[in-house]
């Protein structure tokens, strides 16, 4: 009974153990493979006025195209991206496909907004991030406003602030404008708006997402619409799935809008289509976004 219980205890223990090591291993093998083979693909959605209506942007979201699994989303690998260091790499192709892509639509005749990509907190640590936009674009031939990032509030409290910030100055100094994501969930503070060159804040999906059901969100996104306009920043909603929370954020004066309401991530393929169509192109632009988006 001994003897079975070691075993039964050896079996219930080490080998979960191992397994996870074992499974995180052959998890970042693939990463390393789907980076080779260019598995990593751009979805963009758009980011719409919400007042005068159109198409202010499009955020540029990393999918793995496996060719097993499907498509996958960014959160079952980004953490382990994250972790391994390859988030760098895997960055470095989404800069460059992002840059790719606006050349293809602008090559087409289309006339795509400004993309923005998400930038991970690994990508101001290795290598030249600065350099690598300015070559980015002067690759594809892009003016810098053609391009924004997006950072995190995890991001700008890193330890390393002082050189992120640099880094963040020098992407400002090419023309490249910054916004920063998931605003209001973590701990970023007036100070840090002062200290950080960002150009836009992205309310965080979760206080858009209580609109109308909880009083103290309402109050922290008109607080956070008023702030960020006094200190000259634009405001975008992100998670906007219905017409009333649509509704609240434009009376507030917030000023442009993401969300399954406009349009989900899509296919650059999809955008050709919509960047194509007469209501995106002529005068039927009062139609209404809906119609084209
Ligand atoms: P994020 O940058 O805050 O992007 C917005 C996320 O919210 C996207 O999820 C988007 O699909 C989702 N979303 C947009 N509208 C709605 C809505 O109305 N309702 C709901 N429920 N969700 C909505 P996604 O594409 O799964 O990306 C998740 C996160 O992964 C992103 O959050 C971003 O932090 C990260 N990420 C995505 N692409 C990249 C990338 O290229 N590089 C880095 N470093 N991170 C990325
Ligand atoms: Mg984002
Ligand atoms: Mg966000
Ligand atoms: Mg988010």
């Amino acid at each position: 009974r001994a003897k079975a219980q070691a075993c039964g205890h050896y079996h219930f223990f080490i080998p979960a153990y191992r397994t996870a090591l074992v499974e995180r291993r052959a998890m970042e093998k693939e990463l390393r493979r789907a980076l080779r083979c260019q598995e990593f693909v751009l979805y963009y959605q758009p980011q719409i006025h919400l007042t005068q209506g159109g198409l202010d942007g499009l955020e540029a979201l990393v999918r793995w195209q496996h060719p097993r699994r499907g498509l996958v989303p960014p959160a079952e690998f980004l953490p382990l991206a994250e972790e391994s260091g390859l988030i760098v790499t895997i960055g470095r192709q989404v800069l460059r496909q992002a840059c790719d892509q606006m050349r293809a639509w602008r090559d087409a005749g289309l006339h795509p907004p400004r993309v923005a990509i998400n930038l991970a907190t690994a990508q101001f640590k290795q290598g030249d991030l600065v350099e690598e936009i300015r070559q980015g674009l002067t690759q594809a031939g892009l003016a810098p406003r053609d391009l924004e990032v997006e950072i995190t509030e995890g991001t700008i409290l890193d330890r390393d602030s002082a050189e992120i910030q640099r880094i963040l100055a020098g992407i400002r100094e090419l023309g490249v404008e910054i916004a920063l994501d998931d605003f209001g969930t973590g701990y970023a503070s007036l100070t840090h708006l002062k200290r950080f060159p960002v150009n836009r804040l992205k309310i965080d999906r979760s206080f858009v997402q209580s609109l109308g059901q909880d009083a103290d969100d309402e109050a922290i996104v008109k607080m956070v619409i008023q702030l960020g306009h006094s200190l000259g920043l634009a405001i975008v909603a992100e998670g906007i799935e219905t017409a009333e929370q649509a509704g609240y954020l434009s009376q507030q004066g917030c000023d442009v809008g993401q969300g399954y309401l406009f349009g989900r991530p899509m296919p650059a393929e999809e955008v050709t289509l919509r960047l194509r169509s007469p209501a995106f192109n002529g005068d039927e632009r009062d139609q209404g976004v809906d119609e084209c988006w």
